[in-house]
């Protein structure tokens, strides 16, 4: 099956053509142009956020079982539609089938989850001696703007649209302009349940001109984006003029602390998959691997001899378990990130090139690498493992909390109570003890210093989509 698909813009509960410029969509796995998307004009957003403002009110006042029905709907037709949009998905994005399927089967998830989590909020009451009561309420904080990026594009998308429509509040969304495709067979899942017109918009467009006009509108009263931090400095400071809410997930630098009384072969067999997955394009991808000194040699033979039984190819090819970087801005950017730790002295272990044909780069193991490499400092968001050894714990929770980010830390040992110190001592906003699986529906998801500011998922992210009022009354 090739890569069939309309690409439209949804606005007002219409599917239109853009009516601004045109973009690519490139096939990561041969670099080839696959479709022409037709990006949306000024007009277009105005049309979309005055729809969204005239959405609003019917859409905050219906009953939150009715609003539960549409979100469970649209996640039981992503469910039936898994296999045709995953193969959308990596043909826009690169990513093995498996890993594509699971995205659309996450992305349902979060809207059954949420569809739920909407009827467990509520609010409190405060009975005062004299018969006062005071009536605390949350309600939905309005028409709200989302960015979303191109490495989970389906996921990432629904966990802010399942929790601010469940929430209440009418969402526009821009995604990323790589993978159109996918992210409109969210928003015909949303057509077809039943969402009404108005109530969720997708637009493409041209990132800055597209997020200046949503976070500029009085309409617009939240912004959710993901993304690099640089980019969430500057909606945090656009959005700072309208004194608008926002969350940020922003980048990570996930260190990893492994120490010698882990299961070396489980651990090892864990990791290995979770650094490649996406080939390393995740905001909590595990990159900087301390390990301790006594278990440092087998620790870094098990890791590239593990890293070079990884077949890179076309995400379609059933045998592929890691695929293409997501676009051609990415290649440059990883070769340079390893050019300038091989020359700082770092010992590659595996890979360390560009691969043949589309933008492929190997899956690359360094050992050895020095602080002041750039890779050590600047999020790479590729498939690379950086390692090094440490003598003391100290020493490793020194180095972990050494950069500005703060997303997600990993600490593997079979030590409770070094466990419970760390997880306590690291600066992030997730600490996976023996596990990966700190991405869930039902638990808060986001980062600490530049890697952000709120939550996502569990009863704090759909908290991040309604504002607080207090009723006192005599
Ligand atoms: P980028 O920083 O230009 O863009 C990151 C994302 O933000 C993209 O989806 C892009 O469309 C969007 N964006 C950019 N400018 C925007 C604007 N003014 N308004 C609204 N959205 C805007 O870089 P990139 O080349 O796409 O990605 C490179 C870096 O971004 C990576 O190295 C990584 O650090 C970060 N990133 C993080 C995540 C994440 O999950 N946290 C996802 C993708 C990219």
């Amino acid at each position: 099956m090739g890569y069939e698909t309309e690409l439209k813009l949804f606005i007002d509960g219409a599917w239109r053509q853009g009516e601004g410029d045109m973009s690519p969509v490139i096939n990561p796995a041969s670099g080839d142009t696959i479709a022409e998307l037709h990006l949306a004009s000024t007009a277009n957003i105005d049309e979309a956020l005055a729809a969204a403002g005239r959405a609003w009110p019917a859409w905050r006042a219906l009953d939150v079982e009715k609003r539960g029905a549409i979100l469970h709907k649209a996640a039981s037709l992503l469910r039936e539609r898994a296999e045709s949009i995953g193969r959308l998905l990596t043909q826009e994005q690169g990513k093995p089938l498996a890993e594509a399927i699971g995205e659309v089967t996450g992305a349902a998830g979060m809207f059954d989850y949420f569809a739920e989590e909407a009827k467990r909020s509520g609010g409190r009451v405060l009975v005062r001696p004299t018969g006062q009561r005071s009536i605390v309420i949350p309600q939905p904080v309005g028409p709200t703007a989302t960015f979303t990026p191109w490495n989970f594009p389906i996921y990432l998308l629904a966990k802010k649209v399942a929790a601010a429509l469940a929430a209440g509040c009418t969402v526009i969304s821009k995604p990323p302009e790589e993978t159109p495709g996918c992210t409109g067979a969210l928003a015909r899942a949303l057509d077809d349940a039943g969402i009404p017109k108005g109530v969720f918009q997708l637009v493409h467009g041209v990132p800055d001109a597209v997020s200046r006009q949503l976070i500029g509108s009085p309409i617009i009263r939240k912004i959710s984006f993901t993304g690099s931090t640089a980019v969430g400095k500057h909606l945090m400071k656009l959005a700072a003029d309208g004194m608008k809410r926002i969350t940020m997930e922003l980048g990570g630098h996930a260190p990893v602390l492994v120490f010698d009384d882990c299961d070396l072969d489980k651990t090892l067999d864990m990791l290995v998959p979770q650094k490649f997955r996406n080939a390393g394009q995740v905001c909590v991808s595990p990159t900087r691997f301390f390990v301790q000194e006594g278990i440092y040699d087998a620790f870094a033979k098990g890791f590239a001899e593990r890293t070079r039984g990884i077949t890179v190819g076309n995400g379609l090819d059933a045998d592929t378990r890691m695929g293409p970087l997501a676009n051609g801005r990415r290649l440059p950017a990883i070769t340079e990130l390893v050019d300038d730790a091989k020359a700082k002295g770092a010992r590659v272990l595996a890979g360390g090139e560009p691969g043949k044909g589309g933008f492929f780069f190997q899956p690359t193991v360094l050992a050895d690498v020095p602080d002041d490499a750039q890779a050590m400092n600047v999020e790479p968001f590729g498939p690379v493992a950086l390692m090094r050894p440490f003598a003391s714990e100290d020493e490793a929770l020194q180095q972990a909390n050494r950069l500005p980010y703060g997303l997600a830390a990993f600490v593997f040992t079979e030590n409770g109570r070094r466990a419970n110190r760390i997880g306590d001592a690291i600066e992030s906003g997730m600490v996976g003890i023996n596990t990966f699986a700190i991405s869930v529906a039902d638990a808060p998801f986001g980062g600490i210093k530049e890697s952000g500011f709120g939550s996502e998922g569990g009863a704090e992210g759909l908290a991040s989509y309604q504002v607080t009022k207090a009723i006192h009354q005599a």
